[in-house]
């Protein structure tokens, strides 16, 4: 079974989301009036990996495990495991935000996991404190550290932000230069009850031209399924690469082929949508199988929306568009 949408995109990405528990307190994730989603309303493991079955037979060709922090959920790495074991055919990847895992790192290889995303918003101690709340750059940076040596291979994001981040460019690309990473830069989204988000945001053109202030970058051409929509540039005399992800100046709806389940079992179709299809009551329902979960899924899907028309809905002063913080929904 294919999953396409009305407009003829095909889906074969899903991000799955294992918790909406996080040990950082991003200043545009989790916001004063964020609320967790209550424990029993989380689904099992067994549900997740029940899921991962069922989309492994609707052509999802890869799953990207994320959170909140995944690693911050007991039992995640004997998920991981079981996720591997059980379909070795997909393309897993996984998010965090590396600060808890430096001392899992062998484990991690030994288990069979080749690649992190880590995200990391400033390579400067107090701005970390500032963004998250807490005082984990260090921890983060002997994840990369650890990595590395592992072979592991590392992409770092960091959410672009005018004013917290952008003085720091140049340290970002000398990085990359010193390290076998991709240094990506995601555009700042306009999320949750975020409201300071214009005077933030920071275009991934701009990123560009200041960042060829500082070294030479030249576009280089990337595989899609392993970059997704990242404008890749390699970075002269550097071991790293500069990548530049542009959801909002130059959006890539047409060619998006994500679907999102969040950690209580709701579907998402758009990062930008807030509407939502409760998989976890026909997961919990013994009279329904999984061709159940199959239809709503597909059905969902049939009716992907175009995210950058909520964007600009909301960028428009429409309310209710975009309300849901990115902590719930996984990134
Ligand atoms: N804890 C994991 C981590 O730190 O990567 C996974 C969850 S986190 C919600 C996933 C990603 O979403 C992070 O890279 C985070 O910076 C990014 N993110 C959250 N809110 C965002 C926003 N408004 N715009 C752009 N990226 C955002």
């Amino acid at each position: 079974m294919v999953l396409t949408d009305k407009i003829g995109r095909t889906v074969s990405y899903l991000r799955l989301s294992v918790t909406d528990r996080c040990n950082l307190r991003c200043m545009y994730c989790v916001t004063k009036d964020f609320q967790f989603i209550p424990h029993p309303n989380i689904l099992r493991y067994e549900e997740m990996l029940r899921l991962v079955d069922i989309a492994a037979t609707m052509n999802i060709t890869k799953l990207r495990l994320t959170g909140g922090e995944p690693f911050a959920r007991r039992g995640f790495m004997d998920f991981i495991a079981a996720v591997m074991k059980n379909h070795p055919e997909l393309d897993l990847r996984i998010t965090t935000n590396g600060t808890l895992i430096e001392p899992l790192v062998p484990e991690l290889k030994k288990i069979g996991v080749n690649r992190l995303n880590i995200s990391l918003d400033t390579l400067d101690r107090e701005t970390f404190k500032e963004v998250t709340g807490r005082d984990h750059l260090n921890d983060v940076l002997a994840t990369i550290e650890a990595c590395l040596s592992a072979g592991i291979k590392i992409k770092v994001n960091a959410v672009a932000m005018k004013g917290i981040n952008d003085k720091e460019l140049g340290s970002f690309i000398d990085f990359a230069k010193e390290n076998p990473i991709d240094m990506r830069f995601i555009e700042f989204m306009p999320m949750g009850d975020d409201t300071k988000s214009d005077s933030r945001f920071w275009s991934a053109d701009d990123i560009l031209e200041q960042g060829r202030q500082h070294a030479a970058l030249e576009k280089i051409k990337v595989r899609p399924e392993n970059h997704g929509p990242a404008r890749m540039y390699s970075i002269e005399g550097g071991k790293g690469r500069l990548g530049l992800i542009s959801p909002v100046s130059s959006h890539f709806c047409a060619t998006c082929n994500r679907l999102r389940i969040t950690s209580d079992g709701q579907l998402r179709t758009c990062l930008f949508s807030d509407k939502t299809y409760g998989l976890r009551e026909i997961l919990r329902n013994p009279d329904m199988d999984d061709d159940a979960v199959r239809m709503v899924i597909a059905e969902a899907t049939m009716d992907k929306p175009l995210g950058y028309h909520l964007l600009e809905q909301r960028s428009s002063g429409c309310e209710g568009v975009c309300e849901t913080q990115m902590s719930a929904i996984g990134g």
